[in-house]
């Protein structure tokens, strides 16, 4: 189980590539990609600005990009959602008309601001964290939107609040959409409970799932002890919903990488 710590927290973090960018044959400089919202797996820098500077930026809506400055200012913040796959997961709620849904991992707030934006103006989200005083710092930003009276935030590890969701048979494939973006130890424990909580056609995010790359890189090759530590836990994730014939998948090299999962029975 993590702990509350930086180092537990950035063990669940959006890693940046700057850890790909010290590994083998990645390149030298330290590149804008390490900075907070400023990150992607894309090769090239200046590819990555350009989607956020055309398409992203000038369209983010202003209580995200608040939120997104007060995010920038705190320690922990490689942990935030990058805002291209903000506007993503905005649009994609949409896109499916998401209405009941949930979030494991909530930060300061960045993806359930976008969520909140998307869902309809009686959708809910329970949003799930063992830390309250993050989401605390972003609250202001979602409040402003007039988007928070449809969250429900919860402090605390998140397996218990799934089993409790469980033992009331009126949960059972209730949830449109989950989020999960918190301890990668506990994704499959989170992934078995989901398939009973999300209905059939819904849609379960699962972040980080390229963990800045490093599902590719040698057991030997360098890298910062988080990334070493939970690399064997995505890797395994990886290939558990590759195997999982309960739902359709699709990884996306957006962000960190994130595995799509639509439960079909
Ligand atoms: N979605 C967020 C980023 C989440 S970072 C954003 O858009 O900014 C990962 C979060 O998972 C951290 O805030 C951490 O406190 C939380 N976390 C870690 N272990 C957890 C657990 N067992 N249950 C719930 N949250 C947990
Ligand atoms: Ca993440």
């Amino acid at each position: 189980m993590a702990t509350a710590t930086p180092e537990a927290a950035a063990a669940t973090a959006t890693a940046t590539a700057e850890q790909t960018n010290g590994g083998a044959g990645a390149g030298e400089q330290k590149t804008r990609h390490s900075e907070v919202g400023h990150k992607s797996l894309l090769k090239s820098d200046e590819l990555y600005q350009y989607i956020l500077e055309t398409s992203v930026y000038p369209r983010e809506h202003e209580c995200m990009k608040e939120l997104r400055e007060v995010t920038a200012k705190h320690p922990w913040n490689l942990m935030t959602t990058s805002a291209d796959e903000g506007q993503f997961l905005n649009l994609l709620l949409k896109l499916i008309g998401a209405k009941k849904t949930m979030e494991i991992g909530v930060y300061t707030g960045y993806s359930l601001l976008a969520t909140a934006l998307a869902i309809p103006d009686d959708g809910t989200i329970l949003a799930m964290d063992i830390n309250r005083e993050n989401y605390e710092l972003g609250l202001p930003s979602i409040e402003k939107a007039g988007v928070a009276h449809k969250i429900e935030f919860r402090e605390g590890p998140a397996l218990p609040v799934l089993d409790q969701l469980l033992e009331e048979e009126s949960n059972h494939g209730s949830f449109d959409f989950v989020f999960v973006d918190a301890d990668k130890d506990n994704y499959l424990n989170y992934h078995e409970r989901l398939m009973k909580l999300v209905r059939i056609g819904g849609l379960v995010g699962y972040d980080n799932t390229l963990w800045n790359g490093s599902v590719v890189l040698p057991a030997d090759a360098p890298m910062r002890k988080y990334i070493r530590y939970y690399r064997d836990f995505v890797l395994e994730i990886n290939k558990a919903l590759a195997a999982d014939d309960r739902v359709e998948i699709c990884q996306l090299p957006v962000g960190d990488g994130i595995t799509l999962c639509r439960r079909v029975k």
